[in-house]
């Protein structure tokens, strides 16, 4: 019998992992992976001041090639239960739909990818021809810290070299075959720091009141575009989130001005050369106004992952299964993707994303039954 993608999605929704806790998640996908005959691995990491947190790493197979579906288990606070149309750790079906935290991101598509491969390893003798594994992680969605970036160092060095990935985060806009996701956009925050001299509103010429600072650099970093866009990427953009002085007093000048702000960047840049970019562009505006950019540490580079077979071996498998040729997109945010593609080239592609992170949070079990059929297709092209 073939392996029901809709209860495994049950029984891991059913496992309350809001990120740190792990929730009976990896517990869970521990049981059914060794019973399917993988080696799997169960790791708690940990680093001083951030929760410890389970991984999960599994394996069948001990030939080339060796293929990756990679994901995360935890999930996002609820919000308020009580507007929920059933308990979101329940894993209700109704009329066709599973509701529940985490079905489409991403308990519904490791399901999916575990469905495929049970029935993939089951149709070729209880072994892949190369190598099949799954890498996943109880810290996605929150600092990251302790989730996929450790879990590639402590595969590294056990020597397992990883030929491809394919990570479940929903990528549809709309409908099951809308969107591959072929890079992601690098993300940099910093903050712009205007000092002045603070003084009495009445004798600004005893003073130098940052604001005026401020809002000359503001204008300048926001005059030009950062750049065009590339092939695969739209234009960088630049976008202040805040702007304080924090003067609670009417007729004082003060002395400081700071503005935050965020870059999501594209292949036109690498992380160094936009700051040096920003900085050049504060600068020439600058005159004798005294600034400086205080950079936060960012270990989200932009990656692209280049059309060429895999990527085409993906996106046929989505059209042989849905009829439909889904588009390769950079849009959205940042995912575990951009530590993945250190290792081996990665693609996303995963359930329908319209209610991720949302009340009443669901996917019609429908999709589940495509998307194992699409990520079957896939193993079964992979391995030829
Ligand atoms: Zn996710």
């Amino acid at each position: 019998m073939a392996a029901d993608p809709v209860a495994i999605a049950r029984d891991l929704i059913r496992c309350p992992s809001v990120t740190p806790e792990e929730g009976g998640a990896i517990a869970y996908l521990q049981r059914v992976l060794v019973g399917a005959g993988f080696e799997v691995h169960r790791l708690m990491f940990t680093e001083p001041g951030y929760d410890n947190i389970e991984n999960l790493y599994a394996r069948i197979g001990t030939h080339e090639p060796h293929f990756v579906f990679a994901g995360h288990t935890d999930v996002v606070p609820p919000g308020e239960e009580l507007l929920w149309s059933y308990a979101p750790f329940a894993g209700e079906v109704s009329e066709e739909v599973l509701f529940g935290r985490g079905a489409v991101d991403m308990k519904g598509a490791i399901a999916c990818a575990l469905a495929a491969t049970f029935d993939y390893v089951a149709a070729h003798g209880g072994e892949p021809k190369g190598s099949i594994s799954f890498l996943i992680t109880g810290d996605e969605e929150g600092v990251a810290v302790n989730g996929t970036i450790k879990l590639l160092q402590w595969a590294a060095a056990r020597n397992e070299k990883f030929d491809h990935c394919v990570l479940g985060e929903p990528t549809n806009p709309n409908t099951l075959a809308d969107m591959i996701k072929i890079g992601r956009r690098g993300s940099l925050n910093g903050t712009l720091v205007v000092t002045g001299t603070p003084g009495h509103v009445a004798y600004p010429q005893l003073a130098d009141n940052p604001v005026r600072g401020m809002v000359t650099l503001l204008g300048a970093l926001l005059r030009e575009p950062l750049d065009a866009g590339s092939t695969h990427f739209d234009p960088s953009n630049l976008e202040f989130t805040s702007i304080d002085v924090g003067n609670k007093t009417v007729n004082v000048i003060p002395g400081e001005a700071r503005a935050r702000f965020n870059i999501r960047y594209n292949d036109c840049h690498t992380r160094d050369a936009l700051k040096s970019l920003i900085e050049q562009r504060a600068a020439a505006a600058a005159g004798s106004i005294r600034w400086r950019i205080e950079w936060d540490p960012s270990n989200a580079d932009v990656f692209l992952t280049s059309p060429g077979p895999f990527v085409d071996l993906v996106r046929t498998a989505v059209a042989d299964v849905t009829g439909k040729s889904p588009a390769l997109s950079t849009s959205g945010g940042t995912s575990d993707a951009r530590f993945i593609k250190n290792y081996c080239p990665v693609l996303e592609f995963g359930l329908v994303n319209q209610t991720m992170h949302k009340i009443d949070e669901r996917v019609p079990t429908a999709d589940l039954v495509t998307l194992t059929a699409i990520y079957r297709k896939i193993l079964e092209r992979y391995f030829g």
